[in-house]
């Protein structure tokens, strides 16, 4: 019997082939590619060559024609390359800046954008956050005005995961300046448009490999046939983005966090002290059976979302759950397990202390802690 049946034998075979790809292939890489702060851009190529960017894409635009089991295969398996900023990036363009293209997107779009972003021809930026507008989605106000038979955009994004070499960027921007929700509109927006320009990358303290832009757009005219989706619906189809990016997080957070658990647990067997291992003290043991527990508890919550989401029953609440507890479970057992490391979980060489920054950044992109609760509260009606 298995233990999670939701997983037939393609997921099973699925797994296998994306973690050969991120153990073999990705992983020797890691300590290269987070120093240099980048990762090659055939990177892209090839896990679209290998069908990975499009799990659960139709076949008809290029992708596998799989279920959100076959997303949450590729949001655990990823973190086994040993880099969250990579899995971010590679998360960003299958299951943050594309699948909103794959729902309301018209045909000529998707061949345009989203058949190239499955193949890694094309990579894809999410820009919807600004200076002064991260939790306040509806406070951005870069700017979109009609213009004959274009739009011309003038504005700034921030934070933006591919945005130094995005080919092109899912964009959030204010069609009417008066309308606080309904005066925001989707776009896409190609970045070899003229009067776009990409500012400094952001140095931050984890996630090293992926590029975080500052987006400039000046002047920059785009045709009307590049809106998606209807004028003014743009903030509503955020949220409704929102979920499928919120639940590969908090499932990549988790499976991130279970693989940090498992040195650990292998380090404590073998770490002598006292005359015993590590694991010979009830204190020791007693920390690992609690983080182990706490992430069962975390996993099961993430694929009780992932079943709704999956079944299409609304699931704000339940993803909204999983993220926020993914986000607090998944630092406090790194933290922990670098505490069991001792001095070896403080050093760049040893095996916790990428995880423990990288991990840092899952309650607060993709929306904070503070917000999933306010989510929560709503849907609780308090
Ligand atoms: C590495 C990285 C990658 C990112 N990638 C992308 C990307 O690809 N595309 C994109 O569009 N964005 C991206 N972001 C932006 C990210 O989504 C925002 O940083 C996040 O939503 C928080 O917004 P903020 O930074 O403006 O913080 P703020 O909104 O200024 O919040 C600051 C603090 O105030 C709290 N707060 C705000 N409002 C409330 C409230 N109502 N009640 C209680 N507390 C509140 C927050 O929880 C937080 O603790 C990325 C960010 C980072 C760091």
């Amino acid at each position: 019997m298995k233990k999670f049946p939701q997983f037939t034998e393609e997921h099973d075979m699925y797994r296998k082939a994306v973690r050969a790809y991120c153990e073999k292939e990705l992983a020797p890489n890691a300590e290269e590619w987070e120093h240099a702060r980048s990762f090659p851009r055939e990177v892209f190529k090839q896990m679209g060559d290998l069908g990975f960017l499009g799990g659960r894409f139709p076949e008809e635009v290029g992708g596998s024609g799989g279920d959100v089991w076959h997303t949450a295969v590729w949001a655990e398996e990823l973190p086994r390359c040993g880099m969250a900023g990579l899995s971010m990036a590679a998360l960003v363009q299958s299951d943050m800046a594309t699948p909103i293209i794959n729902e309301i997107g018209t045909k000529e779009q998707k061949e345009e954008f989203l058949t190239p972003a499955i193949l890694g021809d094309k990579i894809a930026a999410l820009g919807v956050s600004e200076p002064g507008a991260g939790s306040d989605v509806a406070g951005i106000i870069t700017h979109a005005k009609a213009d004959g038979d274009d739009f011309v955009i003038n504005g700034q994004k921030t934070w933006i995961t591919n945005g130094s070499r995005a080919d092109f960027i899912t964009l959030a921007a204010r069609t009417d300046m008066d309308n606080r929700y309904g005066g925001i509109s989707l776009f896409l927006f190609p970045t070899n448009t003229p009067g776009f320009a990409v500012g400094k990358k952001l140095e931050k303290i984890g996630n090293h490999c992926s590029d975080t832009a500052e987006l400039f757009f000046e002047d920059c005219r785009i045709p009307k046939r590049y809106m998606l989706g209807e004028e003014g619906h743009g903030f509503y189809y955020i949220m409704q983005n929102f979920q499928g990016e919120r639940l590969v997080g908090a499932l990549s957070g988790t499976a991130g966090a279970q693989l940090v658990l498992n040195g650990t647990i292998e380090y404590c067997r073998e770490r002598q002290a006292f005359g015993r291992p590590l694991s010979g003290f009830q204190v020791t043991r007693h920390k690992l059976v609690d983080m182990e527990t706490e992430l069962e508890a975390c996993r099961a919550l993430t694929y009780h979302a992932a079943d709704l989401f999956n079944r299409g029953i609304p699931c704000q609440r339940e993803i909204s759950m999983a993220k926020l507890m993914a986000g607090n479970i998944a630092m406090s057992v790194v933290d922990g397990c670098l505490q069991l490391y001792g001095g070896m979980g403080y050093v760049e060489e040893g095996p916790v202390a990428r995880a423990w920054r990288d991990t840092r950044l899952l309650s607060i992109g993709g929306g904070t802690t503070e917000i999933m609760k306010e989510i929560i509260s709503k849907v609780m009606g308090l």
